[in-house]
């Protein structure tokens, strides 16, 4: 199939699609329909949409139910709970992350202030949007290996010596372990 290489001209031959052969603001080199956007794109925000709707409160019926099983199993749900591998006992409390916004707000509030103060004004959008592909890629590398991927500072952002920024190239995904054993290099360094 042959597509036409702008939205201008594969609308008047009636084409749903065409292809430019350029990255889209996402990165994605993919067919993009003549009416909406990237087809990788949809395909990724179809995924989010999924994901939120996967996030929202149960109804209190379903809660209930929920309370019900528990109370008729509680011994067969504490041993599920304590023989439970740890891969997913962190996917679990990830998830209780993302339910629980407000409970780890201060947490996180503290490291995107951290961000902000370390992100130079000159900062272009296309910078911003990599270095979100970064922790967009962390965290799918933590879904597909199952071990936990990280977003670090190559030099961090405060230091006693040098104070790192939060811009692309100082940004790299590292497994957490990797994460934690610098930092204790750092602790571990004398004053
Ligand atoms: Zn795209």
């Amino acid at each position: 199939m042959e597509y036409l290489n702008n939205r201008t001209e594969a609308k008047a031959t009636g084409a749903t699609h065409y292809f430019t052969g350029k990255p889209c603001t996402r990165g994605h080199i993919a067919l993009r329909k003549t009416k909406g956007s990237c087809v990788e794109c949809i395909k990724e925000d179809w995924v989010i949409d999924n994901q939120k709707r996967a996030l929202k409160p149960k109804s209190e019926a379903s809660r209930a139910a929920g309370r019900k099983y528990y109370e008729k199993n509680k011994e067969v749900v504490k041993a599920r709970a304590s023989s439970r591998p740890a891969n997913e006992v962190r996917q679990y409390k990830d998830l209780h992350k993302q339910k629980n916004p407000e409970y780890y707000k201060s947490l996180t509030s503290v490291r995107k202030r951290r961000h902000r103060n370390a992100t130079p004004a000159w900062i272009t959008k296309e910078q911003k949007l990599a270095m979100r592909q970064l922790y967009l890629q962390a965290q799918q590398m933590t879904q597909i290996t199952g071990e936990r991927y990280v977003v670090d500072h190559i030099i961090p952002l405060i230091s006693d010596e040098v104070c790192g920024l939060h811009v692309p190239w100082n940004l790299r995904v590292i497994t957490q372990e990797e994460n934690l054993k610098k930092s204790n290099k750092i602790l571990a360094q004398p004053a």
